[in-house]
């Protein structure tokens, strides 16, 4: 079978949850947009449900009710698109709880669905959703009074605990929310580790769930193990793959493994990137094809049925830090050929 194989461990998704919870007092959400990430909503999300988890976090109305299709009635889901035109129906059918992000949507809201669950998102400075300090004081009184579900911001430089913008957003966020009854929320992966001053009520974590940077003590979620097809020797002065990009120097063995670009596995990844074969490292050979991505595996004694790309050997932001991308990118564009297993839950 040349189909890649993803795995994803929900038994260490629960454990990184938990870790991430036992940081604090806060009642921790879930962050699942993008389909957690790419590991799939329809495993994670029922399984942190079960968990305990009683506020999902989703970036688009659209997501919010696949998500409640998924979940069923009961826990909170929050769209950090806010109400957007030709949301209320969704917004209302699947009981999901927008945030409010500037008084255009408020009007949009209380006009199509009054009485219907909402929260606030205030710009705290990073300048990307949510209502900034003018906009908040015009509304704060008429949209406090209607007793939001949450008060949330989110934080621009977390995964740098010495940024000044930590301290800068965390005072702003307390300048126009100090002293009001809804709960309130400013911390995702990042703002959770840089400690309870972050917290407030109820924390947003998303990549440390998914055992990405920067909650360095995750575990492991992922791991990709991609099939060997055919395995060649090749001579020096020989070439491989497209556009001969690469020629060899001396006689190799190039094995041809089942997976390239059209999986998410980008063709920037070449040539800086190595896989394992047990525990011998292999470098990439050429450029990343379609389908198909060419190995050195010359220095495999026995050569086994699959190459890991990920897994113990090498994480999401390793794989990452060859591209200067980041862990967050390496999982949501895992792609949908491989077979998905998913171990515990
Ligand atoms: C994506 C996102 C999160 C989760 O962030 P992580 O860094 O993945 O923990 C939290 N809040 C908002 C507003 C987001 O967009």
């Amino acid at each position: 079978m040349a189909q890649a194989q993803l795995t994803i461990d929900l038994d260490a998704i629960r454990a990184n949850w938990r870790a991430l919870a036992a940081r604090g007092t806060a009642e921790a959400g879930a962050v699942v947009k993008a389909n957690c990430y790419g590991l799939g909503a329809d495993r994670v999300a029922p399984m942190l449900a079960r968990e305990g988890v009683r506020r999902f976090f989703v970036a688009t109305t659209e997501e919010g009710a696949s998500l409640r299709h998924i979940l069923g009635a009961g826990p909170e889901i929050n769209v950090f698109s806010g109400h957007m035109t030709g949301d209320a129906a969704l917004l209302r059918d699947a009981h999901l709880t927008p945030m409010i992000n500037s008084i255009d949507q408020m009007l949009r809201h209380v006009e199509a669905l009054p009485g219907h669950p909402f929260g606030i998102q205030l710009d705290s400075g990073m300048n990307r959703l949510g209502m900034e300090p003018a906009e908040w004081s015009a509304l704060r009184d008429i949209a406090l009074a209607q007793n939001p579900r949450l008060v949330m911001s989110h934080l621009a430089c977390a995964d740098e605990p010495d940024h000044g913008m930590n301290a800068f957003q965390l005072r702003t966020f307390r300048e126009m929310t100090d002293g009001i009854e809804a709960p309130r929320s400013l911390a995702a992966t990042g703002g959770i580790l840089l400690g309870e001053a972050y917290h407030f009520d109820v924390t947003r974590p998303g990549i440390g769930l998914y055992g990405g940077l920067p909650f360095a003590a995750a575990q492991r979620v992922v791991a990709l193990d991609i099939p060997i097809i055919q395995v060649r020797d090749v001579t020096a002065g020989e070439s491989v793959g497209y556009g001969n990009a690469f020629v060899a120097r001396m006689p190799m063995k190039v094995a041809t493994i089942a997976a390239g670009y059209a999986d998410g596995l980008i063709r920037a990844l070449a040539p800086k990137t190595h896989l394992w074969a047990g525990d011998t490292r292999c470098k990439l050979l050429g450029r990343i094809s379609m389908d198909l991505i060419t190995v050195d595996v010359s220095a495999v004694r026995e050569m086994p049925a699959t190459l890991e790309l990920l897994g113990p050997h090498q994480g999401v932001d390793q794989l990452a830090d060859h591209i200067n991308s980041i862990g967050y990118e390496i999982l949501t564009s895992l792609g949908s050929r491989y077979a998905r297993r998913y171990l515990g839950g």
